[in-house]
């Protein structure tokens, strides 16, 4: 599946990760994940973490799949709002689920902070913007199911955002707790740490084309014929995760996003805050280190590859108008655009663990907006599970979630 098109900002601003080492012999080891996004990435970390010896197969670039066209904003928020969440799941499920995000940003930052190396990870605000009238009645509705859920959270009225940013909302939500970074940047970092250390090997340009399970475990074959023996196979393959699934448990959407040309950073809003809106299809949008502007939205369903691609040119004309509707006084000058796939599931919540009589086949698969905080629960858990450590992580985001 062709992943994203245009020009991913974050490949052109990181010198590509020069690697090329395709798996050439029959290679045996405890661990193989497939996968080298920061998916992959964040569970080769937890793995080495735990002195798991472990590989990592990607048949494209190191990281160039979805991560390489992510926003990167790191947010407790779901796609799917609190109440609603609380609606599908229950009351217990939802605000688990809210609570795990909350804390994994924190672990995210940590992550980086361990291996010494910071991929541009920012701690920034989020606001989220009732676009309408019928967007304030929801942001009340949802700042009380926060609140009750003891979630961090301001209600601003209208007057308050107007000076924090200077734009006609009818109000917003608020909190301080999330962060932004560069996830291309991220995923090599980590990668490249543990290969560094002699604790990873990685392949790249290596195909995971069948596999076997065996008494063992799993043995992996790749498209040139060469095998792999392990006990246990971590599935951090992102959205193209489906030949691994007996069913199909997202449905794929196309995303696009659009960057400006750096601007003084007088022009730069409070704090650098993470902008979002309530109105569908919703705008957002957030800001880099060299001070350009991220923008991003305009999802639609996706069919395939050529019709999302078609889209581009219209879609980055559209999502550079809206900003410019919001924010008449900031030069705003496209510089790159690009269209990226993405995936929701019907609660809006990640798959993680073992699929039912799939025994030692780990899922890590963080789908939605939150991707990237959902890949850091997956390490953790999935690091949980190989080591027989109970995690109740793994029963919210498990694939026999359905059944409760
Ligand atoms: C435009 C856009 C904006 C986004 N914004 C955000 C955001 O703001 N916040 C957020 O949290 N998330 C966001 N996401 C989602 C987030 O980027 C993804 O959840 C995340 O990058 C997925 O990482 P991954 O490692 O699971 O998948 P990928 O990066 O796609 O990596 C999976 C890898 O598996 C490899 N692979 C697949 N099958 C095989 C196989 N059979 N053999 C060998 N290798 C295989 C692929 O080549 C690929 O490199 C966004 C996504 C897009 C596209």
């Amino acid at each position: 599946m062709d992943l994203h098109s245009g020009m991913p900002f974050w490949v052109v601003l990181n010198p590509l990760y020069n690697y090329y080492n395709p798996l050439k012999k029959n290679i045996e080891t405890h661990t193989v994940i497939i996968g080298s996004g920061i998916t992959g990435a964040l569970v080769a970390h937890t793995l080495c973490s735990l002195g798991i010896e472990c590989i990592v197969v990607d048949k494209r670039t190191i990281g160039t799949g979805s991560t390489a066209a992510s926003t990167a904003q790191l947010q407790y928020e779901i796609d799917v709002p609190l109440m609603d969440l609380i609606e599908k799941v229950g009351e217990k499920q939802a605000v688990d689920a809210y609570k795990c995000c909350l804390q994994s940003i924190t672990d995210v930052e940590n992550v980086f902070k361990s291996i010494g190396k910071n991929p541009d990870f920012e701690r920034v605000p989020t606001y989220l913007l009732a676009s309408d009238r019928s967007g304030k009645k929801l942001l009340q509705k949802e700042f009380n199911a926060r609140k009750d859920a003891g979630l961090p959270v301001e209600y601003l009225e209208q007057d308050v955002v107007k000076s924090d940013l200077g734009i006609d909302a009818k109000a917003a939500l608020y909190n301080d707790t999330s962060a932004q970074l560069d996830c291309y940047k991220g995923a090599t970092y980590i990668l490249d740490h543990y290969l560094q250390k002699k604790q990873l090997q990685l392949f790249s340009h290596t195909l995971i084309e069948d596999y076997v399970e065996t008494e063992s475990g799993y043995e992996l074959v790749t498209e040139h014929g060469s095998k792999i023996t392990c006990k246990n196979v971590v599935i951090a393959a992102g959205y193209e995760a489906g030949e691994f699934l007996p069913k199909k448990v997202m449905d794929l959407l196309s995303t696009f996003a659009i960057v400006s040309h750096p601007v003084d950073k007088k022009y730069i809003w409070k704090n650098n805050a993470l902008i979002w809106e309530t109105k569908t299809p919703y705008l957002y949008m957030r800001t880099t280190s060299d001070n350009r502007i991220i923008v991003g939205g305009e999802d639609e369903d996706f069919n395939n590859p050529d019709k999302r691609d078609k889209s581009l040119r219209k879609k980055a004309a559209i999502l550079e108008k809206k900003f410019k509707k919001m924010f008449p006084e900031i030069p705003f000058v496209t510089d790159m655009s690009w269209a990226g796939t993405f995936s929701a599931t019907a609660d809006g919540l990640p798959y993680i663990g073992m699929y039912p009589n799939k025994p030692n086949m780990y899922f890590a698969l963080g789908y939605g907006g939150n991707g990237i905080t959902f890949s850091m629960i997956a390490a953790q858990v999935i690091g949980n599970l190989i080591t027989g450590k109970a995690d109740p992580r793994a029963e919210l985001f498990g694939f026999d979630r359905s059944k409760r």
